[in-house]
């Protein structure tokens, strides 16, 4: 239903250019749809949770937002581009499963990887990549272990490392998937305060978060997701018993 807009509201609020905008977006891996008909509109500069059960289509919302996964319907925009012009606005904290630690391959050098796409493809990184990168670490708290192998850091700091990765890619918008999840409180408050801090230079975080305790704590906003989306918007309004139980009920919903 479309309200009648008063005069007096302030229409740039309004047509401000949403940093991710998706509609009707359905992605089918087999042949069960993990997403259905999801439309969403992120906000600007707020922290956003990404919440729902086991299977939900979470790290998929994210993963389609970048073209990871192939998009069976739907549309994703970003700054009211197609993502892949707008690749450098964005950031990406993997899920930590996912990652190949054992690839050989020290602190540092993943940091740097995050500036190679600030470079273009004919400059090398040089000293002043590696200057950068090595600030990226010491805002994690992670100086020391620059030269440690990835494999070798714990759960915590190789979550940190990427999160360092993130930041020197100097986004607009970060993509994190759940990467609270099964960390030491060290970790868990370095993030949250970095992110504080990025929030209040109007950057835009998006965040998978498995734990519901902290959901009005730690966020602005929140999506609640069970393959079809159950409700978004400001936590306060829309993080309610009522949706809660809608999210995480046994069967998703698949209806339309
Ligand atoms: P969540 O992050 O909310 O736990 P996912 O987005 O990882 O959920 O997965 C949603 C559904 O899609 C699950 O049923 C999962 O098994 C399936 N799925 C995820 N990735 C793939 C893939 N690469 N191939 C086939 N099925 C997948
Ligand atoms: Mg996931």
């Amino acid at each position: 239903m479309m309200e009648q807009k008063s005069e007096k509201r302030n229409l740039s609020e309004d047509d401000k250019i949403s940093p991710i905008r998706i509609r009707n977006l359905s992605v089918t891996y087999r042949t069960e749809p993990a997403l259905w008909n999801v439309d969403v509109d992120f906000p600007e500069g707020k922290m956003i949770a990404i919440v729902g059960p086991n299977g939900a289509g979470k790290s998929t919302l994210i993963k389609a937002i970048m073209g990871l996964v192939p998009i069976t319907a739907g549309k994703v925009s970003v700054y009211d581009k197609s993502y892949s012009k707008q690749r450098s606005k964005v950031a990406y904290v993997p899920q930590r499963g996912s990652v190949d630690w054992d690839f050989p391959t020290d602190a540092l050098d993943v940091v740097e990887m995050g500036l190679y796409g600030k470079l273009g493809w004919l400059r090398r990184p040089n000293s002043q990549t590696r200057q950068k990168a090595r600030e990226c670490l010491a805002q994690v708290g992670l100086e020391d272990y620059a030269d440690r192998q990835i494999g070798q850091l714990s759960g915590g700091q190789q979550q940190r490392v990427f999160v360092a990765r993130a930041l020197a890619q100097d986004p607009q918008i970060y993509l994190m998937d759940e990467p609270l999840n099964g960390v030491d409180a060290v970790t868990e408050d370095t993030i949250l305060s970095i992110l504080e801090n990025l929030k209040k230079e109007g950057k835009t975080i998006v965040m998978v978060h498995h734990d519901l305790q902290t959901v009005d704590k730690y966020f602005d906003w929140v999506v609640m997701l069970n393959r079809s989306l159950v409700a978004t918007g400001p936590i306060k309004q829309v993080f309610t018993k009522d949706n809660l139980d809608r999210t995480y009920q046994e069967s998703p919903r698949m209806s339309i």
